[in-house]
Order: C-alpha cells, then structure tokens, then sequence
C-alpha cells in the first residue's frame, strides 16, 4: 500500500510518495505556478537499478486538479501506481485547524467548513489547502483523504500557556489565543527522541528547538505539548529568517500613530522584513555566519540576538517543565548550524545542559546526541521528516482494524 502526502499552496502542490511497508520514498516533488501562463512541474524518483531520476517541465497547469491529473500521469508513466486503489489514502498538511482539531481528521463536509472557519486565522495557507483537497477529492474519489494540522500537537495546552492576557471577549467571541506552528514537526522530533532515549515518550520531558526560516520551540511534558513560542500567527516568539518574533505589542502603536504606516507596510514589515534580515540584511543562516567569521558586526549582532532568544526560551521552558529529559534541535539551522547550537547552549553547566564541542561540531546528517556523557540533560540532534509523519499519522488513522 501507498501513502501520497500532499502540502498544496494557493498556487502549488509538493507531494510525496510513500510505501507504507517500509516508509521507502517512491516519489516526490511540485507541481507549481498554477495558474500562471508558465507552469511548474518537477517529479523525482528512484528508478529500478536505484538511480534518482527527475522530470522536469514548464507548460502552464491551470488548475490544482490539472496538476495532480498529471502526477497520477507520471506516477503510472513510471510504474510507480498500476492502480489508484494502490493509493491506501492522503495526508493533507493544513496550517490551522483553531481549536477544532487535536489530532489527525478523517476529511468530510465537517472538517472542511471547520477548516474553512479558520481561514481568517490563516488566510495565506488555508484557502490554498482547501483547493488542493478540492482538488484531490475529485481526482481520488474513492481515496480517504486526511488533514493532518500543524496546531493540533499543541493543542494539549493548558488556558494559562494559550490565552493571552487581553480582554475576555477576544478570546470568546473572536478565539484569539495562542495555537503554535511546527506541531508535526515538534511530534515527529518528540517521538524520535523519546526512541533514542529509550523511554515511552509517555514518560518524556522535553524541550524540542524547530530552527528553519520559521522558528518555534515547544516545551513537551510526559509526551505532550505544554507550551510554545508561536501564537495567533507564526510570528510571535523565536528569531527567523524574516520574522522578528517577540516585539513588544507598543511597537505597532508607534509605528501607526508616528510612522503613519498601514496595515499592509506593519504586515509587510513585520512578516518579511524582520529577522535576520531585518538586523543584518541576510536571511540565510549560511551567509550570516560566514560574514561572522570575516569579523562583520551586524552578522554578529543577528546571531547574538537569534542565540539570546532561544536560551530565553529554553530557560523558561526548563523553569515550566522542572525535570527535562532532553533538548532537540531540529530545522535546516537546528540540525547544521553547530554554532548557534553552541551558543544556544554556552554557560547552562548549571542548569544541567553541558554540549560535548567535538561533537557538537562534527557536521553530520543522522540523529545524534551532543551533550557531554555527565550532561544530565541529554541534547539531541533530529532531522525533521514533517511529510513521513503526516504519512504515518494518515495511516494510523485509515489502518484497516486487525493490521
Ligand atoms: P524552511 O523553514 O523553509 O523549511 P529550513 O528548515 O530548510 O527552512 O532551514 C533554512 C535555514 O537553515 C536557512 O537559514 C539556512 O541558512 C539554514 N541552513 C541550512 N544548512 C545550513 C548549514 N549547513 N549551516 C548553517 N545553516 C544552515
């Protein structure tokens, strides 16, 4: 059996193909600008003598369903489906599902109006997920289809973590409150830890770090999420690429009432123009650490504050928790970039966080521990797989009884 996971934009579809059996990537790729006089389409997989093959092609997709029409061409093309009843079912990642959805859904005219209610919380990502389901409904007729949300692993948090302290009724009547992003990401990171830590993740404490363009930490007690650091939107919170995180509130009152700036230009401002590459002119975590290494100041400063944050994070979540098992990096700057995670984690002795340099530093693509043996917190390094966990949260939830 296969599992096809699809994460569909306004614009695009990537997707994946699974084999359930042994989780084996058969394919994976994008089917992008739709809409768009020249399209997208890039289609990767492994071929029978085991070589990676690519296809490419740019002629215009003028619609979601159009470009899965010509994914099932190319996955029967290169006989990878001989049948859509092959296909066991599909993942869809959704950014927000509000307060709905706790774990994976089984997709039917609930789920979408439910999806549908939380397009104002996420008006960039939802409608476009709601196009791609559309569009796979109609294509996979009689195929399960699975929403998989990055809000539902925190949803486990208590009032005091997600709401904010602002008037009552914004919360009741308008549900703004604290969600959190990543959440496949923390989950996927949280049960791999837990194996190699060899305990249930029942029985886990942990503090896991997503560091990639978007950044978010999670404080995780006996498995589940009591805490994180994005909120209403994936702004709030940790240093990114372009996000600046944690502002103080007053900073946009300023900018309205003294900068006479829009809606659009704080949005803009905010969401695209902050970061890193608000601090130092880089969004790129590779480039902001070669300058560092040239001596050039405002890199400097980019990583001073990136590293500040997540130590203020991890020291708050090391208060929330009590007892931590362990800390797991994760995300493109997470599992690569050694010197954030040195920093991150420089003078914590005390709090019984000690990294081991050499292995800190030795550049590596596996899960691995970086902490020193007498570390009595144990650091993790995990390389995120969000699609392989949407996969297997699929199955779990469409495994016939008895498997
Ligand atoms: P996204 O959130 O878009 O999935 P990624 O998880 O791929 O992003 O993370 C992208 C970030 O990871 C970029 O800032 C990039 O510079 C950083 N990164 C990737 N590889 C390295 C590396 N070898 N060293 C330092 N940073 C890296």
């Amino acid at each position: 059996m296969k599992i096809l996971v699809l994460n569909s934009g306004s614009s695009s579809i990537k997707y994946r193909l699974f084999r359930v059996e042994d989780w084996l990537v058969l394919a994976g790729g994008i089917v992008g600008r739709i809409g768009e006089p020249q399209g997208e389409f890039r289609f990767n997989w492994t071929d029978a003598v085991g070589l990676a093959r690519t296809i490419q092609a740019d002629e215009p997709i003028p619609s979601h369903q159009e470009g899965l029409g010509r994914l099932i061409y190319a996955l029967r093309a290169q006989g990878l489906l001989a049948e859509v009843a092959e296909i066991a079912a599909i993942g869809h990642r959704v950014v927000h599902g509000g307060d709905h959805f706790s774990a994976p859904a089984l997709i039917d005219e609930r789920v979408i109006a439910a999806i549908e209610s939380c397009v104002p919380l996420a008006p960039l990502h939802n409608p476009g997920h709601l196009a791609g389901i559309a569009a796979a409904r109609a294509a996979f007729p009689s195929v399960p289809q699975v929403a998989v949300f990055d809000t539902a692993f925190h949803q486990t948090m208590p009032p005091e973590s997600f709401r904010y302290a602002i008037p009552e009724w914004l919360y009741t009547q308008h549900a703004i409150r604290r969600y959190g992003f990543h959440g496949t990401s923390h989950q996927y990171v949280a049960r791999r830890a837990a194996g190699l830590l060899g305990k249930p993740l029942e029985r886990c404490n942990l503090i896991t770090l997503h560091l990639g363009n978007g950044a978010s930490a999670a404080a995780i007690r006996a498995g589940r999420c009591v805490d994180t650091s994005m909120g209403l939107t994936p702004l709030e919170g940790l240093v990114m690429g372009t996000r600046g995180g944690d502002v103080d509130p007053g900073v946009i009152i300023h900018l309205v009432r003294h900068l006479g700036l829009d809606i659009e230009a704080i949005d803009q401002l905010l969401n695209r123009q902050s970061g890193l590459l608000g601090l130092c002119g880089a969004n790129d975590m590779r480039e902001i650490l070669e300058r560092v290494e040239t001596g050039d100041d405002r890199a400097e400063l980019a990583l001073a504050v990136t590293c500040q944050r997540l130590k203020k994070y991890v020291g708050a979540y090391l208060a929330e928790l009590g007892r931590v098992d362990a800390i797991v990096f994760t995300g493109g700057i997470g599992e690569n970039a050694a010197r954030v995670r040195a920093c991150a984690c420089a003078d914590l002795g005390h709090l019984g966080i000690v990294l081991d340099g050499s292995l800190n530093a030795l550049p590596s693509k596996e899960e691995r521990c970086i902490s020193a043996q007498a570390s009595p917190i144990v650091v993790l390094v995990i390389p995120t797989d969000e699609e392989l966990e949407i996969a297997q949260q699929t199955w779990r939830l469409v495994l016939p009884h008895g498997n």
